[in-house]
């Protein structure tokens, strides 16, 4: 343990990664990068981090911003529910805490959206307690390193020991930089390169040629597929949006109107029932406007988009939790998910060449 400890530690003193986050011991600034890191590459996350640190320096800043800001500061890093939970934990920070972000593991891990890899992280950054990690790099770094012959997914408790075992007591806020960074630069996914690696010597994966072919995959269970039938309601110069209910996927985003296709029904008729029933006008179509794919974690989707002029009734969050009729110029101020962010680019180019129909819609 400890000549694997050592060799890690001279390799990362040389080798490590210069991070923003990494040059403070600020718990905020650490908590917020880790979160952000959380299915995200660090390369993604730090204009987003520099972004969020300016806009929301601490925890009472957080706490006090409005929901639709955080959500925009996080607009395309996707996993929204991780920033309603950055900005829920915050508020109970300055509730119960003044603001302060707690030394404990228990009080930690009793935050939303924060597990035990997160609050490991954080905790060893912050203040260098001897608490490991198990993030995805982690985990495949160690199944390599003991050629573990199961996918990790079925291993965890095996994997926490290992990486609680591993850890430097005396040095554990470098120790699992060094780790994260190993599996990050060295120890990749694909063609780690062994060759650069302080632990090629007591690597199993790699004495056992298996370096490759480690960590083993667990079955992954097919995404399901949905077709949603999308309305770009005009009226005069405005467009209708609507936010999304806060018990549903994406919650607080805001998106265009629309639903699922039920069956024996087109997209068009789709459209004109979803927003009768999700806000209560009445609507035509008035073109086809664009199809688009997107992939979220759980399901795809296609989105069928349609241009759609009003034609009456007062517009009401029935469906929804607001409802908001704005200018195409207003549309970029508000956090959209990732699919209907695609319709973006079509719906700007049919305005510039439609101008004067929108115009008199
Ligand atoms: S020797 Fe290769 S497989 Fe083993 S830990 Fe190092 S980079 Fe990963």
């Amino acid at each position: 343990m400890q000549r694997l400890r050592q060799s890690l530690q001279r390799w990362y003193c040389q080798q490590g990664r210069d991070l923003p986050w990494r040059r403070t011991r600020d718990p905020y600034a650490i908590w917020v990068a880790e979160v952000m890191l959380q299915q995200t590459q660090v390369a993604t996350v730090i204009p987003y981090f520099q972004r969020w640190m300016e806009a929301l320096p601490g925890i009472p800043a957080l706490a006090a911003a409005p929901q639709q800001q955080v959500l925009k500061l996080w607009e395309g890093l996707g996993y929204y529910r991780r920033a309603l939970n950055l900005h829920k934990a915050a508020q109970i920070l300055v509730r119960e805490r003044n603001g302060e972000f707690p030394r404990d593991l228990e009080q930690v891990l009793a935050l939303p959206g924060i597990g035990r890899t997160t609050a490991g992280g954080i905790l060893s950054a912050a203040f260098d307690q001897p608490l490991p990690i198990l993030d995805s790099n982690v985990k495949r770094v160690l199944a390599r390193l003991v050629a573990l012959q199961q996918p990790p997914s079925q291993c965890l408790s095996l994997l926490w020991q290992l990486s609680q075992q591993l850890l430097d007591p005396v040095q554990p806020r470098a120790f699992n930089q060094a780790l994260m960074d190993l599996g990050a630069t060295v120890c990749r996914p694909k063609k780690p390169h062994c060759g650069r690696c302080p632990w090629q010597a007591d690597c199993s994966a790699y004495n056992r040629g298996q370096h490759q072919q480690l960590p083993m995959s667990a079955p992954r269970a097919s995404r399901p597929h949905k077709q949603i039938a999308v309305a770009i309601v005009l009226r005069g110069k405005e467009i209708l949006i609507d936010r999304r209910l806060e018990s549903s996927m994406l919650s607080g985003l805001w998106e265009f109107p629309g639903g699922k296709i039920e069956p024996g029904e087109t997209a068009a008729e789709c459209v004109v029932r979803e927003v009768k029933e999700e806000i209560g006008i009445d609507i035509e179509v008035v073109a086809p406007l664009a199809t688009v794919e997107h992939a979220y974690t759980h399901f795809t989707v296609t989105l069928i988009a349609f241009i759609c002029r009003y034609l009456g009734g007062e517009a009401q969050a029935l469906q929804c939790s607001e409802v908001r009729w704005v200018s195409p110029a207003e549309l970029s101020e508000f956090p959209f998910p990732g699919a209907n962010q695609k319709l973006f680019p079509h719906l700007h180019a049919w305005l510039a060449e439609h101008g004067n129909t929108f115009e008199h819609t």
